[in-house]
Formats: structure tokens, C-alpha cells, sequence
């Protein structure tokens, strides 16, 4: 009797410990209040083309030129002939 009563308890400590385990796991950003204001005043990362091999990467990492915006400075220089 007393073996039956510790598997049960038992079992409802793993039970206990799935749950917030899964509750851990979910994906970041679904749920944190903290991040939500901040993600409506900064854009999600938006992609750019580089405008001489078609690439595409985030705009931060983007190369600003005269003709338009590139992956690397080799590609403005090559691009524009400066
Ligand atoms: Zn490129």
C-alpha cells in the first residue's frame, strides 16, 4: 500500500515538472510584455536587395550607395565604378 501511495506521488511530482517544463519551452516573443512595446516603435528587420547581385540581407547591414543599397562595399565600388 505504502509503494502504491510513493508511485502515485511520484507520478504527480513528474507531472508537476512536465508542466512547467513546457511551460518553459515555449518560443520567445510570444509571450513577454516587456519586449511588446518596444516592438512597435522598432520595424521588424526589414530585407533590402543588393542592387549588383540581387542578394538579399537585413537594411542595417545594407551598403548605402548613389544608386541604390548593397551587400558590401565591393559591390557599391563595382556597381557604381567609384
Ligand atoms: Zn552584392
Amino acid at each position: 500500500m505504502k509503494a502504491l501511495l510513493f508511485l502515485l506521488a511520484l507520478l504527480a511530482l513528474i507531472g508537476l515538472i512536465r508542466a512547467s517544463l513546457s511551460r518553459r519551452s515555449k518560443p520567445p516573443g510570444t509571450a513577454t510584455p516587456v519586449n511588446s512595446g518596444r516592438q512597435r516603435t522598432e520595424q521588424p528587420q526589414r530585407m533590402v536587395q543588393c542592387a549588383h547581385c540581387g542578394v538579399h540581407l537585413p537594411e542595417r547591414e545594407a551598403v548605402t550607395g548613389r544608386l541604390g543599397l548593397y551587400c558590401s562595399t565591393e559591390h557599391r565600388q563595382a556597381h557604381e565604378g567609384a
